[in-house]
């Protein structure tokens, strides 16, 4: 996290450790979330393996784990707000071109929760928004082994959880969970953008 500097990703107060609004109802986690994600994926996030960053966003939390990737790694970042697609490519830009002209970092737009099959499958997945059940096509897109990090909603939606799934080599998945959170839901652009609301 200090070789990414949050001024290229953040437009408010980057060194504060909450979340900021980036529009289009998205906002930029908290420096802590971001810390515990890859705590919480380290051990996954190894030289030349393939990542992909759900709801990228600002493109932070994707440029820390290019960062840890290395140059023969790839992580791809899809969102589904096209305007953030081009902010978060253009921070990296400004950042780290190296990481873009090297094809360590790829930003696609997309429904995240249909994954991104193209690049699929991935040795590790991070989620930057609540999935509400089960995240089943994403664990199809994730290796064995593999990784995910991502928050769910509790049933009952009485609150969300970070579930980690960890998919054996033989393809069993066992699920932890971790903490408490509170995560913008991962949904449809006009839900997000409150477009929705004056049709
Ligand atoms: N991890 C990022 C953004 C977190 S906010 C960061 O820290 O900067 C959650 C992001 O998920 C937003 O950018 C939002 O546009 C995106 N999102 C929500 N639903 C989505 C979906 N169905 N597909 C792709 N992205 C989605």
């Amino acid at each position: 996290m200090k070789a990414t500097d949050r001024k290229f990703y953040s437009p408010h107060d980057p060194y504060e450790d909450s979340p900021q609004s980036i529009g289009h109802g998205a906002t930029i986690s908290a420096p802590h979330m971001h810390g515990y994600a890859l705590e919480y994926l380290q051990e996954a996030l190894q030289p030349g393996v393939k990542v992909l960053d759900v709801g990228s966003g600002s493109g932070y939390l994707t440029a820390c784990m290019a960062e840890l990737v290395g140059p023969q790694g790839k992580v791809v970042g899809v969102d589904h707000i096209p305007e953030l697609v081009t902010w978060s490519r253009q921070n990296v830009q400004r950042a780290r071109p190296d990481y873009l002209e090297q094809g360590r970092i790829l930003f696609v737009q997309g429904d995240g929760r249909l994954g991104y099959s193209p690049e699929a499958p991935y040795d590790v997945i991070h989620v930057g928004a609540a999935s509400e059940g089960r995240p089943t096509q994403l664990l199809e897109q994730l290796k064995s082994p593999g990784k995910m990090f991502v928050p769910v909603e509790d049933s009952g939606h009485l609150g969300q959880s970070i579930i980690l799934y960890d998919k054996a080599s033989d393809g069993k998945v066992t699920q932890h969970t971790l903490m408490g959170v509170a995560y913008v839901p991962l949904t449809d652009p006009d839900t997000q953008t409150g477009r929705g609301l004056f049709l």
